[in-house]
């Protein structure tokens, strides 16, 4: 971990701060990266991207939850998303976080809190994308997804792949038989030499070889990155291979390379925009700030602004 973001980190863990930021971070700038605090707020929000070209997955922020209660409220809420999506028309999916429903109590309670919510999605027509977290909760989270696809298909549930793992290569291969929708990311937790590649180079060139592989086995693909070099390989690699327009979709953060994801939608690519939102927010935004420490500058420009 570099310095900057161990300080940003460790900075950002004082209790003093998180009182402050967490009061008024929205209003300080967390806002730039977080679409409000209730679903209403962030239903306004999609709005307005899809009336930029721009499509979006929502996410419900919230996660490492402990108590079954906790992962039944949050499932609840997962719901309602759906039936606001349905019912305001906007252009959107939902991304979930397993540990936000449960996997640390227990498999099962987590399945069947996912039932319930790939059930929903399947009856509104909606799509919901599982992301993927740290190492040792990968097989579970694949096994799950596997059980679900099985059950709901492959329009109605997804999930991610880290190009940092070793092991992803193969899981592509697997996953790539079933014919389902991988969103590929480089891979966002501190990771062992002995599961992820430890240098940079091995994980861009391994993420370009599974966009690769899972859309030459015709599979839905999103390449979810803000890395331009990839971008721009994967425009000549549909282009060469004659990659129909909707096997794929671009994915970035909301906030993060705003001019980007306008400019890929004026060429005429899909954009989704990943939309975080609720009460709990603080964590998502300390490690933005953490990837990237150029960014508390926005959140202090956007104080001095107001
Ligand atoms: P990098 O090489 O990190 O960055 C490339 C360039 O992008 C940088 O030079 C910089 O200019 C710009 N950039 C990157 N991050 C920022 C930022 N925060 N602010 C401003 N500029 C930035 N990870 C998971 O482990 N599991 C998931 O389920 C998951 N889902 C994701 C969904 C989406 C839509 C996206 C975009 C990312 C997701 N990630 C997930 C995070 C991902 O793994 C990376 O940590 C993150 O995308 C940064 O890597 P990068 O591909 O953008 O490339």
């Amino acid at each position: 971990m570099s310095f900057s973001r161990k300080a940003v980190l460790t900075i950002a863990g004082n209790p003093l701060v998180t009182r402050f930021v967490s009061k008024y971070g929205l209003k300080l700038g967390a806002s730039r990266f977080v679409a409000g605090e209730t679903l209403d707020e962030a239903v306004d929000i999609v709005k307005k991207l899809n009336e930029e070209g721009l499509v979006v997955t929502l996410d419900l922020l919230g996660e490492s939850v402990t108590t079954e209660e906790e992962a039944r409220q949050a499932t609840d809420a997962i719901l309602a998303i759906f039936d606001a999506i349905a019912q305001s028309g906007v252009h959107s999916n939902v991304s979930v976080k397993l540990t936000q429903l449960g996997l640390d109590i227990s498999y099962d309670f987590c399945l069947e809190n996912m039932h319930r919510i790939a059930a929903k999605a399947k009856e509104k027509s909606n799509f919901v994308r599982i992301d993927m977290e740290d190492s040792p909760r990968v097989q579970q989270t694949i096994d799950l997804f596997k059980t679900l696809v099985n059950e709901y298909g492959k329009e109605h549930v997804g999930l991610v792949i880290q190009s940092y793992l070793y092991r992803s290569e193969s899981d592509v291969k697997e996953l790539g038989e079933m014919g389902v929708n991988l969103r590929i990311v480089k891979g966002a937790y501190k990771e062992p030499k002995d599961v992820a590649f430890p240098d940079k180079k091995d994980v861009d060139e391994n993420y370009l070889k599974l966009v690769a592989m899972h859309l030459k086995n015709g599979c839905y693909t999103a390449i979810a990155t803000h890395d331009e070099n990839i971008i721009n390989w994967t425009k000549q690699f549909v282009k060469e291979n004659n990659i129909p327009d909707d096997l794929y979709e671009f994915q970035m953060l909301y906030g993060v390379r705003n001019g980007l994801q306008r400019q890929l939608v004026a060429e005429g690519y899909k954009v989704r925009v990943y939309t975080p939102f609720g009460k709990d927010w603080y964590p998502y935004f300390t490690r933005r700030i953490a990837e990237r420490p150029a960014n508390a500058l926005f959140v202090l420009k956007s104080f001095f602004k107001d």
